[in-house]
């Protein structure tokens, strides 16, 4: 991987510079919370829906204890802007942004956090590769124990018991059933299944993240006139739907094969959303929902 310059602890340093102790809090228990969010290059550069990802880290926040605000809209875009020239990066990417406690302590730390934003190059997804997919023995973790809606790092170790599990039988991806017995979400992206023409999805009480392309998806979707339902799934149901994708920030839209199926092609309506997901996140469609910011950086 690239050494890309990347700003940590107020300064633009080199990824390989940026450091903290092996027994800070963060290293040691996960105690993190962090957004990815993509930026695509077209005549410049759009970032999508850069709002709403720094609102949901701005609740992961608070919610895990960490007693500040996000970074104002103005101060990331000045930074993400110097972290374009600096790395002369011309193509799509997409940036991690942590906020993390770089200092030895515990868990229970109540020092105050230092945040890194650090880009990461990552291309679009192509129209017709999909993923093979897995339902899991292991359960996705229950908001009662760990609240899902918290982008959290420690939470992701669920999705990499279920991960390991999935590859375990010669699959690409997890699905994990949740506590109940019903279908809740992958490793890093919420799902959608569709049956006679009808879009599904698991509502959000099924221990998912609030999965800001989850709310991209369902609103071109309605506005398109088609229905979508956000409701329990069961495991028989999701087994019989007639298309399966994933969706996320990082995801996109990704067609997904049940790894027991023999005969699989893309879904139609699969290729829908996928077309008009690129649509939106270059601003060429749904302008009226004002997803995208335009960086005013030719590089
Ligand atoms: N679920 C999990 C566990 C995730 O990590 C992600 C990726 N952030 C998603 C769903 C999709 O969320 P979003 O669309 O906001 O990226």
């Amino acid at each position: 991987m690239k050494d890309y310059y990347i700003y940590y602890n107020n300064n633009f340093v080199k990824q390989s510079n940026a450091t903290l102790p092996v027994l800070s809090a963060s290293t040691q228990f996960g105690l993190n919370v962090f957004e990815g969010i993509r930026i695509y290059k077209e005549d410049f550069f759009y970032i999508f829906r850069l709002e709403d990802h720094l609102q949901r880290l701005n609740n992961s926040l608070h919610q895990i204890g960490f007693d500040i605000e996000v970074i104002s809209t103005k101060e990331f875009l000045e930074i993400l802007k110097e972290l374009i020239i600096l790395n002369n990066i011309k193509t799509d990417f997409s940036i991690r942004f942590t906020y993390l406690i770089n200092e030895i302590d515990s868990w229970s730390s109540n020092k105050r956090p230092v945040f890194f934003i650090a880009p990461l190059i990552r291309e679009r997804n192509s129209a017709d590769t999909y993923k093979t997919m897995v339902l899991t023995k292991t359960r996705r973790i229950s908001s009662f124990a760990m609240d899902t809606k918290v982008k959290c790092g420690a939470n992701y170790i669920n999705g990499r018991y279920a991960l390991l599990e999935a590859r375990s039988k010669g699959a690409d991806l997890p699905i994990l059933k949740n506590k109940d017995g019903f279908i809740s979400e992958s490793s890093g992206a919420c799902v959608f299944l569709v049956k006679k023409e009808v879009v599904i999805t698991p509502s959000l009480d099924c221990d998912i993240l609030e999965s800001i392309t989850r709310d991209t998806v369902i609103k071109i979707f309605l506005e398109n006139n088609y229905k979508v339902e956000e409701r329990l799934i069961s495991e028989t149901e999701f087994n019989e739907s007639d298309e399966i994708f994933l969706c996320g920030s990082a995801a996109e839209i990704t067609p997904i094969k049940l790894l027991h199926k023999a005969d699989f092609e893309i879904g139609d309506l699969t290729k829908f959303i996928f077309h008009e997901y690129q649509q939106a996140i270059t601003a060429k469609s749904y302008k009226n929902h004002s997803w995208t910011t335009k960086l005013d950086v030719k590089n």
